[in-house]
């Protein structure tokens, strides 16, 4: 594209997150391949976020896209009202085995926003289909991050979700501290004797709360959670959307608490970056709340394009290759690589933390003054790394090359070492 025609489309466009009054110019990629991002300008960068944690497989791998094309030439989509079709009957089927216990039942969507969005309405919709009777709120977490939708938003952490801007459009939902120290618990016990008999369901991010600065939690946490919603009666989802598929060691965060959610959210790495895809996969006794003879007593929501076929062919292409590719071996050598090669930032002055869990390396700043100035120097280092809040972070894809992670937690030692950021 020449410069030109990037100026003009660049005063068209409205960027996510972004002061367009005050934003400087982004960098144009033209194309990926591996973990590598070229850009217009003929650089080639070292990529440490794959994309929003969802390329895990590395950009353009030859078996999703060959996948994606077969399907392009049998059928691109259909309305999936009326119609099914075999790549999102397969990605159902392969998504519930791979789920632990009774997780059985699954919706499409096409964004992470909309699948929490359809598990709040079906947890809601679960206690109204039973007769039960001013079950409407939600639990959630400080630090939490559901997605950018209204409904999402109001279970967001309550500055990030911007709570106090949009006081009054926003559905009033509870939101307590995770229970991660013996008072913080007795604290949520307490609040779940007083309200827990409203309480529709209690939602959480498990073992990670991403963009929320990347902090983690033991898998305690989780388990204290599912006795806690167990004995209040409400159900309990889990936003599996950020640690889905790997990223934390397991293929699901669940499986390291050993607990079983009433509702599971994915999406991010469900198409290995590919496609616009997302999930809302429900237990047995949650789905058989929605059969009676009432039709009102359906799940009232339908996306356009819900299940589309090119989407669920990636997804179905990018479960083969953790199938046939050692991924989850990957992840810990990733880790161990992050642990060993992040640990000397520790020394470095204004560092306050550093944490790694499976494949994703964090190094927590005391604050960051100029994020911009922080952003161009590791684009200076030929790497894409884009910190946030207080921290720089790195969830590279898992096919990522030692070389090649060695070159990011590099630059990330080399510029903190700096002081000038
Ligand atoms: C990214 C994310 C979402 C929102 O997904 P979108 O596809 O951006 O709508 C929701 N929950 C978690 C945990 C996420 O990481």
């Amino acid at each position: 594209m020449t410069r030109n025609r990037v100026e003009r489309g660049l005063s068209h466009i409205w960027l996510p997150y972004t002061q367009m009054h005050t934003m400087r110019a982004p960098v144009v990629a033209e194309s990926t391949d591996g973990c590598v991002i070229r850009t217009a300008d003929g650089r080639s960068l070292i990529d440490g976020i794959a994309s929003w944690w969802t390329a895990c497989h590395g950009y353009n791998h030859p078996h999703i896209r060959q996948a994606v094309e077969e399907q392009l030439h049998r059928m691109p989509h259909v309305m999936f009202g009326g119609l099914v079709h075999r790549p999102a009957l397969e990605l159902a089927t392969r998504l519930s085995a791979l789920l632990p216990g009774d997780l059985e039942r699954v919706f499409f969507t096409d964004s992470g926003s909309v699948a929490v969005e359809v598990a709040l309405k079906m947890a809601i919709q679960y206690w109204l289909n039973r007769g039960v009777k001013g079950r409407t709120r939600l639990l959630s977490f400080r630090g939490g991050y559901h997605g950018d939708t209204i409904a999402t938003m109001a279970i967001c952490d309550p500055e990030e979700g911007m709570h106090a801007m949009f006081a009054g459009a926003l559905p009033d939902q509870i939101i307590a501290d995770l229970p991660t120290t013996p008072g913080k618990r007795a604290a949520l016990d307490d609040l779940l004797a007083r309200q827990g008999h409203e309480i529709a369901a209690i939602v959480v991010e498990p073992l990670v709360q991403g963009a929320g600065g990347m902090v983690f939690h033991a898998p305690e946490v989780l388990r204290a959670l599912r006795d806690v919603a167990d004995r209040s009666g409400s159900l309990l989802i889990l936003d599996e959307i950020f640690t889905g598929f790997g990223r934390t060691g397991t293929m699901f965060a669940c499986e390291q608490a050993g607990i079983v959610p009433d509702i599971v959210t994915l999406s991010k790495a469900l198409t290995g970056g590919t496609m616009a895809l997302a999930a809302t996969v429900a237990r047995r006794h949650v789905f058989e709340a929605f059969l009676s003879d009432d039709p009102l007593h359906a799940l009232m929501h339908g996306p356009t394009f819900m299940a589309n076929p090119l989407a669920c062919a990636a997804a179905n292409a990018s479960l083969d290759l953790f199938e046939c590719e050692p991924r989850l071996e990957q992840v810990e050598a990733i880790r161990q690589q992050l642990e060993t090669e992040l640990a000397p930032c520790l020394d470095l002055e204004g560092v306050k933390d550093v944490r790694v869990l499976g494949a994703i390396g964090v190094v927590q700043l005391e604050r960051i003054d100029d994020l911009n100035a922080l952003k161009d120097a590791f684009l200076s280092e030929g790497v894409w790394v884009r910190p946030f809040r207080d921290i720089v972070y790195l969830t590279p894809a898992f096919t990522i090359r030692p070389d090649q992670l060695s070159r990011l937690t590099g630059a990330i030692c080399k510029v903190l070492a700096r002081k000038t950021v």
